[in-house]
């Protein structure tokens, strides 16, 4: 869409105007602090909390973990980890039954998915021995290849994209062949909020002969995801970001059903066996999803990320999406207008169909901007060299907090910049 100037006065009444028309809008009262002045930019890397789960925390420690204590294991916790995945799976994945579960975090279930896959594909076709990934993936997707290529004889191949972009499809054929084992992605890359054509890219490396993973981190609650029908193999993604579901919260890991039964992940602990209370001499796996858990289920970090859940079915995801490309595409018009004549370059796709849910706004100054607007109560993210991270969560955030946010930016620019 093409960006026409917008004087600085007519931000704030176009604000309120797409705000009164925004179908989302009463959803901001589901989550506490979203009534306040303050701005918040950063939905994206820590949600809002819901109202809902502080009462539900409360009530949780008093009544079940206080009033059923070990017994709660056998009713519902042990479950808790496949029935949540589930519905996890059904909302925001596009995910049958059976295939997400909830467990460790992103990092660790990364760890456990992208070795799996190595091993298999590795293991039956020794020539491939690579796995690719691209030079700006989050720092912890990049450092897991390297050791996994370290730690098992492979090796990096290393897809340079555009740092204000992503991954290609013409930059993924030309990093894939005979040689390689696995692919890891990032659906939405985390600093330009690039959207990558998942499904296309699925079937290139698939048409390689490789097996790939996708980081959802960036989308997962955002945009729409559609495992099954884009023939995902393995996927994991964050709870705490668009899913609201607090500092630490335990992320999900989606593997294909046509893998369940196959891959072998390498921490082996009596969660993913077979009959966990048999206590066996030896380690059988589960046959089903659970064979990717390890330790005990972390429980009171999964509550919120219920309430989250049914929220966002209750609303949709295509719907949540709307909302999204509303928000970022209100905020680069006031950045093309406020920002561009302040030396400021949009550092992410303009073009909707390739863009997530954030806005990286690049210029010298912005690590000292990011200070004093966090000292006023706005609060974006950054990310060097020099990126302002604006993250817009289509539940919580309003078209308003967009335009007084970068009209701040514009004003410490002013004295900063
Ligand atoms: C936020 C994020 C992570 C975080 O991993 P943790 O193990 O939860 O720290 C991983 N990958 C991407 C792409 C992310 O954006």
């Amino acid at each position: 869409m093409a960006s026409e100037a917008l004087p600085a006065a007519d931000g704030p009444a176009e604000a309120s105007a797409l705000d009164a028309a925004d179908p989302l809008r009463a959803h901001r009262d589901a989550f506490v602090g979203a009534q306040t002045p303050l701005v918040y930019f950063d939905g994206n890397s820590l949600g809002r909390p819901l109202r809902a789960s502080v009462d539900g925390a409360a009530a949780f420690v008093r009544d079940e973990w206080g009033g059923r204590l070990i017994r709660g294991w056998d009713e519902e916790w042990m479950s808790l980890p496949v029935t949540l995945g589930d519905q996890l799976g059904r909302v925001c994945l596009g995910a049958e039954p059976g295939q997400t579960v909830i467990g460790d975090s992103t990092t660790v279930l990364l760890y456990k998915l992208l070795r799996a896959a190595f091993d298999a594909v590795h293991g039956s076709d020794p020539a491939r021995v690579q796995i690719v990934v691209d030079r700006d993936n989050f720092p912890t997707d990049r450092y897991l290849v390297e050791s996994i290529a370290a730690e098992r004889g492979g090796q990096v191949r290393w897809i340079e994209a555009d740092p204000d972009a992503g991954v290609t499809a013409d930059a993924l054929r030309a990093a894939v062949g005979g040689q390689t084992a696995v692919v890891l992605l990032s659906h939405i890359a985390y600093r330009s909020g690039y959207l990558a054509d998942a499904a296309d890219l699925t079937r290139i490396a698939h048409d390689a002969g490789a097996l790939i993973v996708w980081d959802l981190c960036h989308s997962v609650g955002a945009a729409p995801v559609d495992a099954d029908a884009w023939q995902f193999d393995l996927a994991v993604g964050c709870t705490y970001k668009y899913l609201n579901g607090g500092p630490g919260a335990p992320a999900f890991a989606y593997v294909a059903r046509r893998h369940l039964g196959v891959l072998d992940q390498p921490i082996h602990g009596w969660m993913g066996a077979a009959d966990v209370f048999a206590m066996a001499p030896e380690y059988a796996p589960a046959s089903d999803a659970r064979r990717f858990l390890s330790g005990t289920p972390p429980i009171t970090g999964m509550l919120p990320l219920r309430d989250a859940l049914a929220l966002i079915e209750q609303v949709g995801i295509s719907a949540i999406r709307a909302k999204s490309v509303a928000l970022t595409e209100f905020a680069i018009r006031l950045a093309d207008a406020w920002l561009a004549p302040l030396g400021v370059r949009v550092a992410s796709p303009r073009d909707c169909a390739r863009r997530g849910g954030h806005v990286t706004l690049a210029h010298p100054a912005m690590r000292a901007v990011t200070a004093r607007l966090w000292a006023q109560d706005v609060i974006p993210d950054y990310r060097d060299p020099d990126g302002l991270r604006i993250g817009l969560s289509p539940l919580s955030t309003s078209f308003a907090e967009v335009a007084t946010g970068l009209q701040r930016v514009a004003e410490a620019l002013r004295e900063l910049g």
